[in-house]
């Protein structure tokens, strides 16, 4: 809890491609913090952009003392810009939310009041409902939760990325050393007094998602990775199970030939080859992605770059 009689709130937003909105979207959020009489600052994080974005951060940067816009060195995705929000954030406390207002601002009123009266330490917005998705996405993303809750326990359906992080919180994370971070995960990790608020996910202001399905399997994927080794004891548990099948079968085979009425033709041997075939090479594929990990992890590269900065007017 901040000690001071009127704490500051960082609202944290990164920003890839939003340039057609994220003046007046900011303007959204900054009437709703005003009216609230909340003190404030926004970090605005620019993603390696290729629109306008940063023109309008840099703008907002000049013209608004509370605005500090980050622009990273190129595209580094949604994780890594959260990162640089979080280390450049000065408040007492940080509010992380979409640029594109699909996190509704009317809740941050609501969240702030829960953790300068109420003491949270984490106020997290839960997806009431999962806003307009399609049938097969909704359904990955339900077994993903699944598979993650059981091989972790960690909880993450109907999580989303808005939050609000007390500053004790925000130094937990930054103790955590990983280079290929998962915001949700993190915070999820990192435990805390936590209180829960639900919302419902609006449509999106302006532009379209910059997620395809394939960076989401991506970030689905190495999350798994990043917080079980299950995976890894599956291969072994795999292993255990066709050893005894094919004592089974070696006995019943071997039996065949001393009878003198061993199996003709290649189909077994041809079934049993492309299925022990393709065990291996799942194995040997999951073996594959937590040594990827363990490869990305050990080079230390940094989580990200900074390009440009402006702080309190002025390009640091
Ligand atoms: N974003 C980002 N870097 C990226 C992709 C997205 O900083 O590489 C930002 C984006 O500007 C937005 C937030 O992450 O503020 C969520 O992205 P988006 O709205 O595209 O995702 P969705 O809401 O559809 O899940
Ligand atoms: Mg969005």
């Amino acid at each position: 809890m901040a000690g001071r009689e009127n704490p500051v709130i960082s609202v944290i937003m990164p920003v890839y491609n939003e340039g057609e909105h994220i003046i007046s979207s900011v303007g959204v959020v900054e009437r709703i913090l005003q009216e609230n009489q909340i003190e404030y600052e926004f970090v605005l994080v620019d993603d390696g952009s290729k629109d306008d974005s940063w023109a309008k951060l840099r703008q907002m940067a000049e013209q608004n003392k509370r605005v500090t816009s980050l622009r990273l060195s190129r595209n580094f995705g949604k994780e890594a810009a959260l990162c640089a929000g979080l280390d450049a954030a000065s408040g007492d406390a940080v509010i992380v939310m979409d640029a594109d207002l699909q996190d509704p601002p009317e809740l941050i009123p609501e969240m702030v009041k829960y953790w300068k009266e109420e003491g949270y330490d984490v106020v997290e917005g839960v997806k009431s409902s999962r806003g307009k998705e399609g049938a097969v996405y909704k359904f990955c993303a339900r077994s993903y939760y699944k598979i993650l809750l059981k091989a972790t326990g960690i909880d993450l359906r109907n999580a989303s990325d808005y939050k609000l992080l007390d500053r004790k919180v925000v130094e937990a994370m930054q103790q955590m050393p990983e280079k290929v971070t998962f915001f949700r995960g993190m915070s999820a990790w990192v435990g805390f007094e936590r209180k829960q608020v639900p919302f419902e996910v609006q449509p999106r202001v302006m532009g379209k998602t910059k997620w395809s399905l394939k960076r989401l399997a991506g970030l689905a994927f190495s999350s798994i990775t990043s917080y079980t080794s299950a995976p890894l004891q599956l291969v072994t548990i795999l292993g255990v199970v066709m050893f005894f099948v094919s004592l089974v079968l070696g006995a019943q085979t071997l039996a065949r030939y001393l009878m003198g009425n061993a199996l003709e033709g290649f189909t077994t041997v041809i079934l049993l080859q492309l299925f022990i075939g393709s065990m291996l090479m799942i194995s040997l594929g999951i073996i594959g992605m937590y040594l990827m990990k363990i490869y990305h992890e050990i080079k230390g590269r940094p989580r990200y770059l900074v390009s440009k900065k402006i702080k309190d007017g002025t390009a640091e």
